[in-house]
């Protein structure tokens, strides 16, 4: 199984996507995964694979290396579409987030205002009043819902914590219209159990939070590179798009990835 850990603060620009030329930006440890969901199709692995590694990256550290590589590719004329936190595990579970985020919006007005600030966050802490505070500041808080089934997600994302939806579609009230939602659809098995999103209860149960939650825009996507459980199947973007069909008519704008 192969997995992708970014072992430097400051990745790419690579070409994603959903995001374009996207600088990443990794809070994370730089030898290991720190997330609390352990989602059987992570591309940094399971979390058990990757707990070795603990140390995460000061505030100064992270915001210094961001202003070389931006000095930098601006110096080479590069283009930057999104500066996007992602990496190796979930980047709001980093202490100083808030505070880090802040710090890259001035960074990005200052150097290249033309790139947005992009979070993709599993939304698990969106409790905290600093953390979605300093989401809805950012261009692209990009927030992963994968199922409205709570049996789905426990199966699929697999939290470590008490995951509840309706708290979660609760606390997203102060994200209406100001929200990418991203769901990963996909099919398969692990440990015996079979996973399927894309079922006609399932699609029915997302279209109805997707009209609950308001997003702004929803990225829909699915498998593209080798999974940490192997059993897991790419579903095609015919069946993106048939799943995202009804939305799109009441005029949800929606970016499918296959
Ligand atoms: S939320 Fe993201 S980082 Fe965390 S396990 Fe899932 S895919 Fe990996």
């Amino acid at each position: 199984m192969g997995t992708i850990l970014f072992s430097d603060i400051v990745f790419g620009p690579i070409k994603s996507r959903r995001l374009g030329s996207s600088l990443g930006v990794n809070l994370l440890p730089r030898h290991g995964k720190w997330c609390n969901f352990d989602c059987l199709y992570c591309e940094c692995g399971f979390n058990k694979d990757g707990k070795q590694d603990k140390e995460i990256p000061g505030k100064e550290m992270v915001l210094n290396a961001l202003r070389e590589k931006i000095a930098e590719l601006v110096k080479d004329n590069t283009a930057v579409d999104s500066i996007t936190f992602s990496g190796n595990g979930e980047p709001t579970m980093h202490p100083d987030f808030p505070e880090i985020l802040e710090g890259t919006l001035l960074l990005r007005n200052n150097l290249i205002p033309s790139a947005k600030v992009s979070v993709l966050t599993n939304g698990s802490i969106l409790g905290n009043e600093a953390v979605a505070n300093a989401l809805l500041k950012a261009d692209n808080p990009i927030i992963k819902i994968d199922s409205a089934n709570e049996e789905t997600i426990s199966l699929l994302n697999r939290p470590n914590f008490k995951y509840s939806l309706s708290e979660t579609v609760d606390l997203l009230k102060k994200f209406r219209h100001r929200f990418v939602l991203q769901t990963m659809f996909l099919r398969g098995e692990f440990q015996g159990k079979k996973i399927d999103n894309t079922t006609e209860t399932e699609v029915a149960l997302w279209q109805r939070l997707v009209l609950q939650i308001h997003p702004r825009e929803i990225m829909i996507y699915t498998i593209d590179r080798e999974t940490p459980a192997s059993n897991l199947e790419k579903i095609t973007v015919d069946e993106m798009k048939k799943i995202s069909a009804p939305l799109l008519a009441t005029g949800y704008k929606i970016t499918i990835s296959g």
